[in-house]
């Protein structure tokens, strides 16, 4: 990967922004102050014609000094006088003499132009006088030295001035660019160790700007709940292979006995056969049931349909009632049917679930109550039993995965701790809720809330 680095990256675009900023403003200073300064080369040059035209026009060629000539004239001007045929009949320059070939040429009105004589510059300005005093032509030459060496020395000192804010734009990008990244470099460095330590190591420093301590301070979030996940995932792991592990060996345990003496003794043969078939039985619901919590996580599910949940809350207890004819089931539903977007075979098992514990939990008094009930935005299902209960410091804990009150008693009951968690994840992901109030010795009730879809 051939990828420039940050710090050089800003270094070079810091650069180049101080160094078009820096080009265009100079050019158009040096273009501007240009414009202004010939303009005004110009204005002499029609100011000295303007004056020694008026001189040759008002008084006769002999009266006129020399003073005269000189004063209408700037600094390193020369003046040539002209007859009407070209022919030169009086020069005067101010300052050095200037020995200089110029082209005569007629013109009929003032103009003035630019000429480059032996490779330097000057302004020629013409007129032609026709007056009683005088017919024929003037022209000023003046030399625009002064006004190149003003534009070459600014040209000079804008070059020098660039190249040294350049340099020293370079210089203070780089350093600040420097510790720009300092912090990112420090970052990088510990993640690198992070990497090598493991999940549990966080970034432990702080830097002296908000977005890297930002960065960091969720970085270390993003651990958090990363380590959380992970933890969870291992004790998910861990409980699963636990479980699977108690029905193995009574498994292991009895084919050992049918291999022993199971040829001999028929009645070993057949006890063995018939526990292990029924522990091969609970590995098969508990595969089941976890292939169930780790499915489908975030997926939409395409078998919904409107169901009506009084009547599947009524065929459930009904079919649950010919199963357990011992057990009273009052039923007290909503008038009106609740219509519901629903996976059918989820809210039967959701119902299932609860019908269950209700059932496996209240084995002396045996009544149980079912209630729908439909609220402006919300509808809830209540299931009631009137058994053993629900210690009150247990109640939070009741919907982890694997957690049993009474081990034993529910493995008694073939059950393996991940009924609650199963329904608890069907429920949430219609984003409804479930809750549980219990009082030990006297009731369980279950609130299973649907909030409707706008
Ligand atoms: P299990 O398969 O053990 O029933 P669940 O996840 O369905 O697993 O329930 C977890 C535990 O919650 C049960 O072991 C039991 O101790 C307790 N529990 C659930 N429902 C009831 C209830 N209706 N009455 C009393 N205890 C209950």
């Amino acid at each position: 990967m051939n990828k420039k680095s940050l710090k050089y990256k800003w270094l070079r675009l810091s650069t180049l922004i101080i160094s078009v900023t820096y080009l265009i403003f100079s050019s158009m200073l040096i273009y501007f102050t240009s414009i202004y300064l010939k303009d005004q080369e110009y204005r002499s040059v029609d100011r000295s014609i303007e004056e020694l035209e008026s001189l040759y026009e008002t008084q006769p060629i002999n009266t006129i000094s020399q003073d005269e000539v000189y004063s209408s004239l700037y600094d390193r001007q020369k003046m040539i006088l002209y007859t009407q045929g070209g022919e030169e009949v009086f020069s005067a320059t101010t300052g050095i003499p200037m020995k200089l070939d110029i082209d005569f040429e007629a013109v009929s009105e003032r103009e003035i132009k630019e000429s480059e004589i032996d490779q330097e510059d000057f302004l020629i300005g013409s007129t032609k006088i026709d007056s009683q005093y005088w017919d024929g032509y003037i022209s000023v030459i003046h030399p625009l030295n002064s006004y190149n060496s003003v534009i070459r020395m600014m040209m000079f000192i804008a070059t020098v001035v660039g190249f040294m804010s350049i340099l020293f734009t370079s210089v203070i990008s780089y350093f600040f660019s420097n510790r720009m990244v300092r912090p990112i470099r420090k970052i990088a460095n510990q993640l690198k160790r992070i990497e090598e330590q493991g999940f549990s190591e966080r970034l432990k420093i702080t830097t002296n700007s908000e977005e890297t301590d930002y960065m960091i301070d969720s970085f270390n979030h993003l651990m958090d709940s990363l380590e959380q996940s992970y933890n969870q995932q291992k004790q998910f792991v861990e409980d699963a292979s636990h479980e699977l592990r108690t029905p193995l060996q009574i498994i292991q345990g009895h084919l050992k006995l049918i291999s022993r003496w199971g040829k001999h003794k028929p009645e070993v043969l057949d006890e063995s056969l018939g526990i292990s078939i029924d522990e091969l039985r609970r590995i098969n619901k508990l595969v089941e049931e976890l292939l169930i919590l780790t499915k489908n996580e975030g997926k939409p599910d395409m078998n919904m349909e409107k169901v009506d949940i009084n009547e599947e809350v009524r065929s459930r207890v009904e079919s649950m009632r010919k199963l357990h004819s011992n057990y009273t089931f009052t039923l007290d539903l909503e008038e009106e049917p609740i219509k519901y977007m629903i996976n059918p075979y989820h809210l039967e098992q959701i119902l299932v679930i609860f019908l269950d514990n209700a059932i496996k939990y209240d084995k002396d008094r045996c009544h149980i109550m079912i209630t729908t009930e439909m609220k402006e935005d919300h509808f809830d299902i209540v299931i009631m039993d009137h058994g053993i209960g629900i210690p009150e410091k247990e109640i939070e804990a009741i919907f982890d995965r694997f957690y049993r009150v009474d081990k034993s008693r529910s493995r008694e009951m073939g059950g393996n701790g991940l009924g609650l968690s199963i329904a608890k994840k069907l429920i949430e992901s219609y984003r409804g809720n479930v809750w549980l109030e219990s009082e030990e010795g006297q009731f369980t009730k279950v609130t299973i809330r649907f909030y409707m879809k706008k």
